[in-house]
């Protein structure tokens, strides 16, 4: 018998990309990873909410 077995566990590779995202209001970089684009995220540095665009 040759049974070739798959892991039922095994996940495919997402490419989870860091974004770079400017806020418009102090200038900081701010990275937002490609999964969590959809979430607001708000400037480390001064709060303000960051405009992500999806690319
Ligand atoms: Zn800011």
């Amino acid at each position: 018998m040759n049974t070739t077995q798959h892991c039922p566990g095994h996940e495919p590779f997402k490419s989870i990309q860091p974004i770079e995202v400017t806020c418009k209001k102090c200038g900081a970089i701010n990275e937002v990873f490609s999964d969590e684009i959809e979430k607001t995220h708000a400037c480390s540095t001064c709060k303000a909410i960051l405009n992500v665009k999806k690319s």
